[in-house]
């Protein structure tokens, strides 16, 4: 977050250097089940975000001083990818992708059941492909999805969005250069089914009226995104036994064409 900046974010009519009103999102695709050897999968493109999600257990946690006797530990791993980004990010964790991870594992432990789960661990690796600010959210979002997938109880899939200032406009969901000239970032994120904040940071300065409304538009943002993410499990879920049926009439016709060569 830079507090010096020549760049105009905000053009006359209002709009964003993308195009966007103050209070529109990116473009949000999800997807659910796209990967064969993860428990859940789930990925998401947020705008120029791509992010791959991975969910691994419930299963016994390791090294064995690990476990906890009356619950599961979520480990959650944000990694970017060293092409993630303008300039080669350097591999291997650094202080931020320590923070974001420790970030999204805290919210995730607050809405998974992980009483139910005692000495297992659930592992959830966050794979950042391309950033384009707000990856933070956009992978917790999308793990959330990813738990769901692995059918891990939970009170409600975690969602959020961020808000922020630009050109002194308080705006939904920062893109990079808004991120990086803008005076203000607030990451939010929430159960929706209890109203519960699971994440809240503020990167830059905001009055209190300014950080009010900031959770507003994120808030309504979220609620929006937590229905993309229902659709997204419905689409992989819904009708099942047909999509079996279709597979099995695709097999019979390719047998039938095999007997048409004998
Ligand atoms: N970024 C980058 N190199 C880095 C870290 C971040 O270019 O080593 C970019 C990336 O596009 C990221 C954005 O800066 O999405 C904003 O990063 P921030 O720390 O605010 O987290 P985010 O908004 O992605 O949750």
């Amino acid at each position: 977050m830079s507090m010096v900046s020549n760049i105009k974010l905000i053009d006359e009519n209002g709009l964003r250097i993308d195009g966007r009103k103050f209070n529109e999102l990116r473009p949000i695709k999800i997807e659910v089940g796209v990967l064969n050897r993860a428990d859940g999968s789930a990925y998401i493109e947020w705008g120029g975000n791509k992010i791959i999600v991975a969910v691994y257990g419930p299963r016994e946690a390791f090294p064995k001083h690990t476990q906890n006797p009356s619950r599961a530990i979520v480990n959650a791993r944000y990694n970017m990818a060293a092409f993630s980004v303008d300039e080669r990010k350097r591999p291997g964790p650094d202080r931020r992708a320590i923070e974001i991870s420790k970030i999204i594992g805290e919210a995730l432990e607050s809405a998974i059941f992980v009483e139910q789960y005692p000495r297992t661990s659930i592992d959830v690796y966050i794979e950042v492909l391309q950033a384009d600010a707000g990856t933070r959210i956009a992978g917790l979002t999308a793990a959330s999805v990813a738990l769901a997938d692995a059918g891990i109880p939970m009170k409600d899939m975690i969602v959020g969005c961020a808000s922020g200032k630009v050109d002194g406009n308080i705006v939904l969901d920062l893109n990079k250069e808004e991120d990086n000239y803008g005076q203000a970032d607030v990451p939010l994120a929430i159960i929706p089914r209890t109203q519960e904040v699971v994440l809240l940071q503020m990167d830059g300065n905001l009055t209190r009226e300014e950080f009010g409304q900031a959770i507003e538009m994120s808030k309504k943002a979220a609620l929006f995104i937590s229905n993309l993410q229902k659709e997204a499990l419905l689409a992989k879920y819904s009708r099942p036994e047909e999509k079996e049926e279709v597979k099995e009439e695709e097999a019979e016709q390719e047998n039938h064409g095999d007997d048409n060569h004998e």
